[in-house]
C-alpha cells in the first residue's frame, strides 16, 4: 500500500504502517523514523556476550531464579529444560528469523545470498549487524518494513520476557471487517489482516471488535 505514489489532488496523506502520517522529509520512505529507531533499538539489544540472545542460555534450566512454570510435555516426565528460551535460542528461533529477513533484503537489493559463518551466536551477531547496516535502506524502500518491525520487536520482547521472567502479554483476538480473526497484543505497533491485506495502525487495530472467544 506504500508503493503508490500519491498525487497532489489525492488527500490521503501517506502513512507509516504504525499509523503515523509521514513527515515531508519522510515522504520518499515506507516507514517513519520513529519506527526505524524503535526497530534499531530492539535489534541492538540482541547481540554480544551480554546481549539478550546470549542471556537466553542462562534461562534454560528450570527453577533458576524461581521464574515461571516449568514446561512439561507430560505430567509424569517434566523436561529438564524450559522450552520457550530453547526455541528462541535454537535454529528456527531468533537467528533463523533474522537470517530469513536478511535473505529477503538481499533479494530485494539484488545481492547474492548472504553466507553464515560460525556458531549461532556469531551468526546472530552478524545478522544483527547486517540488518542494522541496511536498516535505513529498508525503512525507506522495503515494502514489508512494517512486518519486519513488528516481528523483530515482538521477538525481542519475547527474549526479554524469558530473561526477566515477566509474564507474556495476553493475546487479544479481534475481527477484521472481512471476518478474519487477527491475534494481537495491546503493545502491537499495527497489524495486517491475512484475509484481505488491510494494514491497520495500532489505534485502528485496537478499535476492531473483539472476537467472541479470545484464543491463547
Ligand atoms: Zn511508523
Ligand atoms: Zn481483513
Amino acid at each position: 500500500m506504500h508503493d503508490q505514489p500519491s498525487t497532489l489532488d489525492d488527500y490521503s496523506w501517506p502513512t507509516c504502517g504504525c499509523g503515523r502520517q509521514l513527515r515531508h522529509d519522510e515522504l520518499d520512505r515506507v516507514a517513519c523514523r520513529p519506527c526505524q529507531e524503535r526497530v534499531d533499538g530492539a535489534l541492538r539489544q540482541l547481540p554480544g556476550p551480554d546481549g539478550l540472545y546470549a542471556r537466553l542460555a542462562t534461562r534454560l534450566t528450570p527453577g533458576r531464579g524461581g521464574d515461571g512454570p516449568v514446561v512439561s510435555v507430560s505430567k509424569t516426565a517434566p523436561l529438564p529444560v524450559r522450552l520457550e528460551p530453547l526455541s528462541l535460542l535454537a535454529r528456527g528461533g531468533v537467528v533463523t528469523i533474522l537470517q530469513t529477513w536478511l535473505v529477503d533484503w538481499h533479494e530485494q537489493l539484488g545481492w547474492r545470498h548472504p553466507r553464515w559463518r560460525g556458531g549461532l551466536q556469531q551468526q546472530l551477531d552478524d545478522a544483527v549487524r547486517a540488518l542494522r547496516t541496511n536498516l535505513d535502506w529498508a525503512a525507506a524502500h522495503h515494502p514489508a518494513f512494517t512486518e519486519f518491525a513488528t516481528e523483530v520487536t515482538a521477538l525481542v520482547r519475547q527474549c526479554e520476557r524469558q530473561i526477566t521472567g515477566e509474564r507474556a502479554e495476553r493475546p487479544i483476538a479481534v475481527v477484521c471487517g472481512c471476518g478474519t480473526t487477527l491475534r494481537i497484543t495491546v503493545s502491537t505497533p499495527g497489524a495486517r489482516c491475512a484475509g484481505c491485506s488491510t494494514q491497520y495502525s495500532r489505534s485502528e487495530v485496537l478499535d476492531l471488535p473483539l472476537a467472541q472467544r479470545a484464543a491463547a
